[in-house]
C-alpha cells in the first residue's frame, strides 16, 4: 500500500464576510487577552523553571501575549535524556505509522489548528492573515505531509537483488539525538525543522526563537494531538548560546538543523569541529542561513511586473524572509518608468496593527532589529554615492515601525548592497544598458551570499544568458517571478554560499540528511 497523497493546502483569503474571517477575529481576539504561561515541554511533561520572559506583540510591545519559561542547563540535559530514552520506540515504529502521525496534522491544521497558529502568528511575530495563513497554516501542513510522502520516496530506493543474494538498504535514524534551532519569521520553518528529522525516526531537542514562541508553543500542541509520542520533540526555548553549548557538547549529538544567521550557524560549526572526538558520528550539519537576494531587470523585462515583483519580495512581511528582494539592478533605459511604478505602489501600502486586516505591513520583530534597520537607513541618508528614494523613517514609541524604504544608489558595492539588513529595506543601483556583462559580474561579486534571485525579461537569449551567468548565485532562481514564496513540492529551497548547506527543504534532498543508510546483504 501507499501513502495518502501530499497535496498543497489551499490559501483561504479571509474575504469580508466569510465564516473563516469570523472565526480568525475571534480566535485573535482570544489569544490577545490570554497572557500564557507557557512551560518547557520535555518527555511530554510541562517544565516550569520560573525564569520567565516576556512574549509581545511588534505592533503594540507593551502588550504582553504570555511569559514563557526559559531552560538552564539542568533542562537543556534533561531534553537530552527524554530524547535518548524515546528514541528507541519511536524508531522501531513502522513508519506508516509515523507518516499517519503527520498526516493527522496536517489536517488538524487544516481545521482547528489552522485558525490557532495563524492568530498566534499574527499577533506575536507581526504577520498580516494573508502571511501567516500562507506561513503557519499552507506551508507547516505541507511540510508535514510532503515529507511523509519524501520518506517513503527514499525509503522505497532499495539496490538489485538476485535469486541468491537479497541486498536491501535499511534507512537507519542517526545514532543520537537531533538538535534544531528555528527563527522567528516563519511558522512553518519552526516547524519543519524539528519534524523533517523527527519523521526518519529520529529524536529532537527544539530551541525556539525566543520572537516566536507562541505559534511554536501551538505546535507543540498540535504535535501532541496528533499522537506524536513524548520526548519524540523537546521544546526548548531560552538562551541560545548556552542552549547551544550544552547540546553541541553532547556525545549523543548526532546532528543539527539550523535556520537563522551566517554569523550563528559559523560558530556552532565551530563548536562541532572543535568536539568531534566526543561523538559517536560525523554529525550531520544542515543550515539556511543569510541572503541578500536580487531582483535584475533587463532592459527587455516588463515593468509593471518587475515593480511589483519588488514591492512584493521586498516588503511583506516586512522584508523579513530569508528570500526577501533587498537589492535591484534596473536598466538606465527603463529606470524612471519603474521609479514611477514603485513610488506608485508603496504610496497604497497601510501599515499597522496586524488585526486591522486592510494593513498590508506590519511591525519588525524586535528592538534590535529596529535599531539595526534604522542604522543602515541613517548610513543611506548620510552617504554621498546614496539617497532615500521613498520611506525612511521609522517610529518605535509604540510598535517597532518602520516604513517601506527604498534606497537609490551609484555605488553597486553600497554597503546596503551588500550586507544583509533583514528588513523593509531594498537598495537600487541603476546600471547602464551597455554593461550588461560588467553589471553581471558586479552583482555575482557583490554579495557574499546565494539564497534567492531573480532576472525579468523578454528576449529569451537574454533569460538564457542571465541565467548562465547568475548560475552561482542563488539556489533559487526565478525568471519573471518575485524571489519569495517557494512552495513545497513544487520549488525545493535553499542556497549554497553563505547562505547555508543547500539542502533543499521540501525535498527529499532534505530527509536524506535524517538518516544514516545501513547495507544489508544476504546469501541464500
Ligand atoms: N521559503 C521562504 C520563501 O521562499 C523563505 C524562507 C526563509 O525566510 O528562510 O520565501
Amino acid at each position: 500500500f501507499s501513502l495518502p497523497e501530499s497535496v498543497n493546502e489551499p490559501i483561504n483569503p479571509y474575504a469580508p464576510g466569510t465564516r473563516e474571517r469570523a472565526l480568525l477575529k475571534a480566535e485573535l481576539e482570544r489569544q490577545y487577552h490570554l497572557e500564557l504561561d507557557i512551560p518547557l515541554i520535555i518527555g511530554g511533561q510541562e517544565v516550569r523553571t520560573g525564569k520567565t520572559q516576556k512574549a509581545v506583540c511588534p505592533h503594540d510591545h507593551g502588550h504582553v501575549l504570555a511569559r514563557f519559561h526559559e531552560a538552564g542547563e539542568a533542562e537543556v540535559r534533561m531534553a537530552i535524556d527524554a530524547a535518548m530514552a524515546a528514541k528507541k520506540a519511536w524508531e522501531a515504529t513502522p513508519w506508516e505509522d509515523r507518516a499517519a502521525i503527520f498526516h493527522k496534522m496536517g489536517s488538524l491544521i487544516s481545521s482547528k489548528y489552522r485558525y490557532i497558529l495563524n492568530a498566534a502568528t499574527m499577533l506575536n511575530q507581526s504577520k498580516s492573515a494573508f502571511q501567516a495563513e500562507i506561513d503557519s497554516t499552507c506551508e507547516t501542513a505541507d511540510f508535514l505531509r510532503f515529507n511523509a510522502g519524501f520518506m517513503e520516496q527514499i525509503y522505497r530506493q532499495q539496490p538489485i537483488s538476485d535469486p541468491h543474494v537479497w541486498n536491501r538498504v535499511h534507512y537507519r535514524a542517526l545514532e543520537g539525538f537531533v538538535f534544531a534551532v528555528t527563527p522567528f519569521n516563519f511558522t512553518a520553518i519552526a516547524a519543519n525543522l524539528p519534524t523533517a528529522p523527527a519523521i526518519m525516526g529520529n529524536t529532537v531537542v527544539w530551541k525556539p526563537a525566543s520572537t516566536s514562541i507562541l505559534s511554536n508553543y501551538y505546535l507543540m500542541q498540535l504535535y501532541k494531538e496528533a499522537g506524536l509520542p513524548d520526548g519524540v520533540i523537546n521544546f526548548v526555548p531560552g538562551r541560545g548560546s548556552m542552549i547551544g553549548k550544552v547540546a553541541l557538547e553532547d556525545r549523543n549529538f548526532a546532528g543539527l538543523h539550523f535556520t537563522g544567521s551566517t554569523g550563528v550557524f559559523n560558530s556552532m560549526w565551530k563548536t562541532i569541529s572543535g568536539n568531534l572526538e566526543r561523538y559517536r558520528s560525523y554529525p550531520r550539519i544542515v543550515g539556511e542561513t543569510g541572503g541578500k537576494d536580487y531582483v535584475f531587470m533587463h532592459q527587455s523585462g516588463d515593468v509593471a511586473q518587475t515593480a511589483a515583483a519588488i514591492v512584493r519580495a521586498g516588503f511583506e512581511y516586512q522584508g523579513q524572509k530569508c528570500s526577501a528582494c533587498s537589492r535591484v539592478y534596473a536598466p538606465a533605459s527603463r529606470w524612471p518608468e519603474l521609479k514611477e511604478r514603485l513610488l506608485g505602489l508603496l504610496a497604497e501600502i497601510r501599515m499597522g496593527d496586524v488585526r486591522d486586516f486592510r494593513n498590508y505591513f506590519n511591525a519588525v520583530i524586535d528592538e534590535a532589529a529596529f535599531d539595526n534597520t534604522m542604522k543602515y537607513i541613517e548610513l543611506a541618508r548620510n552617504a554621498k554615492d546614496a539617497e532615500i528614494l521613498a520611506g525612511g523613517k521609522g517610529d518605535k514609541s509604540k510598535g517597532w515601525f518602520i516604513e517601506p524604504t527604498l534606497i537609490l544608489t551609484t555605488n553597486p558595492k553600497f554597503v546596503s548592497m551588500e550586507e544583509e539588513i533583514f528588513a523593509p529595506v531594498v537598495t537600487i543601483f541603476v546600471y547602464d544598458d551597455a554593461q550588461l556583462d560588467e553589471t553581471l559580474k558586479i552583482l555575482d561579486e557583490t554579495s557574499p551570499y546565494a539564497l534567492t534571485g531573480a532576472i525579468f525579461a523578454r528576449d529569451r537569449y537574454v533569460i538564457n544568458h542571465l541565467t548562465e551567468a547568475l548560475a552561482n548565485t542563488a539556489g533559487n532562481f526565478y525568471i519573471n517571478d518575485k524571489p519569495t514564496g517557494a512552495v513545497v513540492g513544487h520549488q525545493p529551497f535553499g542556497g549554497s554560499r553563505a547562505s547555508g548547506t543547500n539542502d533543499k527543504a521540501g525535498s527529499f534532498l532534505n530527509l536524506i540528511r535524517w538518516t544514516s543508510p545501513r547495507t544489508i546483504k544476504e546469501s541464500f
